[in-house]
């Protein structure tokens, strides 16, 4: 088996990927397929019966998860897991979240076709509502699973509409049982577009994920006082948007000075009254900061609450209050290390990286070793109609994936 030189099939991989995009393509081709809706199911109905075409045998968990299973030659054992999510957010793209499910797919028809059967089972997962653009919050399977949410809470979320998660998930048939639940695995693999500039910029194809980096995410309420836009003489006023901006030039300052991997966004701001011809008495303003090492995170949120204690030079009174965070989730290293050992043999180029963003691998790595596999993102964009990773860098991907599974699947325990 190792002597030969394996390789999935780039063309079926492509078509397929197209194929799923069909499910809610919109008309600047990118693709619109919340959670549970008609165009989910269609999308998980077909993603079933390609499965089924191979020979594979497929389970729905209580959550609605999909786990398409290839039987390996000992089969009461932990398996290896493939996978990501088929549901997108609104005018979404073609390639977030797919292409880790239908690379794994791509896998299980490569090994099919080979005729090579895996040492131990080889799972391919769609986990149900990644986005969280119909249900809130996102990556809500898997937080069930590896139990960061509680299963009873997610069903009575509801859509905009009033629609429970539970409503529509019997809706569209995909109510399965909880003994299918993913309980352990010797490891999962999860290959996903990066979302981010660096790897096109840095002219690599491949990027081994190490992490998914902490946040810390504040809210800052200014509060001044309302007057008069003509009355009011300039040094007589409390005024918030002013205080604001100068809180956030000292805050800029001082988290630049931090660390050149530290990113942080200031993403929302509501100023009121919001009337022209009105002196600002409240602005609120949310900070977003990111960072793989929690001794930054904690300096950041140091200096937020810092803020506080001034007044942004305006006499205002200024408010802070933490309203999420998340450490940091290091992935196995015993796991990277053979998706960095797959990658090398099949000479891509590459880099070790973090994750600024969340992905199901975060949640279920707190139970399975696990690993992720970023594949570049045209001008960084994703979340967006005009995402775009080339074929050629899924199809190396999803080689990625294959050399990886062929190589942990024939290790001994
Ligand atoms: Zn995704």
């Amino acid at each position: 088996m190792k002597t030969m030189k394996i390789l999935v099939n780039g063309e079926r991989l492509r078509n397929t990927l197209e194929e799923f995009a069909n499910f809610g393509r919109t008309e600047n081709n990118g693709v619109t397929r919340l959670a549970l809706t008609e165009e989910d199911r269609k999308a998980r109905d077909y993603f079933c019966s390609c499965c089924e075409k191979i020979g594979m045998s497929v389970k729905v968990d209580d959550m609605g998860t999909i786990y398409a299973t290839l039987e390996g030659v000992e089969n009461n054992t932990r398996p290896i897991v493939m996978g990501s999510h088929l549901d997108t957010v609104k005018k979404g793209g073609r390639f977030d979240g797919v292409l880790g499910v239908v690379a794994g797919l791509e896998v299980a028809r490569t090994l099919v076709e080979y005729g090579i059967k895996p040492k131990i089972p080889i799972v391919v997962a769609n986990f149900t509502n990644e986005e969280g653009a119909r249900f809130e919050p996102s990556i809500m399977a898997s937080g069930v699973l590896s139990r960061k949410f509680k299963k009873s809470v997610m069903m009575n979320k509801t859509d905009t509409d009033g629609v429970t998660f539970e409503e529509a998930l019997t809706t569209i048939g995909y109510v399965g049982d909880i003994k299918n639940r993913l309980t352990e695995a010797k490891a999962y693999l999860e290959l996903h577009v990066e979302q981010g500039p660096v790897l096109e910029t840095e002219s690599l194809s491949i990027g081994v994920v190490e992490c998914v980096v902490g946040m810390v995410c504040y809210e800052i309420e200014v509060t001044g006082e309302s007057d008069h836009a003509g009355g009011a003489p300039m040094h007589m006023r409390k005024d918030a948007l002013f205080s604001t901006i100068n809180l956030i030039t000292e805050l800029r300052e001082k988290l630049s000075g931090l660390d050149h991997e530290l990113v942080y966004t200031i993403g929302r701001m509501n100023v009121h009254p919001n009337l022209h011809a009105v002196v600002p008495n409240k602005v609120v303003f949310s900070i977003d900061a990111r960072h793989k090492d929690p001794e930054f995170v904690r300096q950041v949120e140091e200096i937020i609450q810092g803020l506080t204690h001034s007044h942004g030079k305006e006499n205002c009174q200024v408010k802070c209050t933490k309203i999420w965070d998340r450490d940091t989730v290091w992935f196995d290293k015993e796991v990277c290390d053979s998706v960095e050992q797959s990658v090398k043999k099949l000479g891509y180029r590459y880099k070790r990286m973090v994750s600024g963003a969340g992905h199901d691998a975060q949640f279920l790595a707190s139970y399975i070793p696990s690993a992720m596999v970023f594949a570049p993102s045209i001008n960084g964009k994703s979340h967006a109609e005009n995402e775009l990773t080339t074929w050629e860098d899924c199809e190396k991907g999803a080689n990625v994936l294959l050399e990886t599974v062929l190589l942990m699947a024939t290790k001994k325990e």
